[in-house]
């Protein structure tokens, strides 16, 4: 087992965010948890992952986020004490349990964050239809790479004459990792 307990657990309002009614929590480690991190980003779809200085994020739905550095977890958007404790001992046990599978998972270094816009607008049907309900493809592209809507939002990228560009675009995406929320 990499993490077999926390240390210090804080969970506290912060100061000088706009989202008033939201906690957020730092618990920090023992042992360095990086190791994990290439694995916990190919099964987890991290939002950023950087190598170089051992930072994961995690990109969750409602808000929330969490950040691992190698001796610290960093949890913000969270609804209150209960959650917090929740997604605590959620982090740990898939910490725990991709870190026991890791031989059998391929890691990945990149992540969603480095997606391009324009990389994937040009694999969109390109005509502002807005059957998305966004303005332009542009808009689309955009609420896309942050995750926040799936290529079947665009209903034209399922016809059947859009077929190769929805095929370059989903091995686009999952090259990087991405996945949408909640699926
Ligand atoms: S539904 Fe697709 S083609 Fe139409 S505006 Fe949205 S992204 Fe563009």
């Amino acid at each position: 087992m990499l993490l077999d307990q926390l240390d210090a657990f804080d969970i506290f309002r912060p100061k000088m965010d706009f989202i008033k009614d939201r906690l957020h929590a730092i618990a920090t480690v023992g042992p360095d948890i990086s190791p994990v991190f290439p694995y916990l980003n190919a099964e987890l779809g991290g939002w950023d992952y950087d190598p170089g200085n051992h930072v994961l994020m995690l990109k969750l739905t409602d808000g929330k986020w969490i950040t691992l550095h190698p001796h610290e977890i960093a949890m913000r958007g969270l609804k209150d004490i209960a959650e917090a404790h929740a997604l605590a001992a959620w982090i740990q046990g898939q910490i725990n349990e991709v870190y026991e599978r890791r031989e059998s998972i391929t890691p990945r270094y990149l992540s969603q964050a480095r997606l391009k816009v324009m990389a994937i607008l040009k694999n969109l049907p390109l005509t502002n239809c807005r059957a998305c309900s966004y303005a332009t493809c542009m808009a689309y592209a955009v609420a896309l790479r942050e995750g926040e809507i799936s290529p079947r939002d665009c209903p034209p990228l399922g016809e059947e004459k859009f077929a190769e560009k929805r095929q370059k675009l989903m091995a686009y995406l999952e090259s990087y990792g991405w996945r949408a929320l909640d699926e």
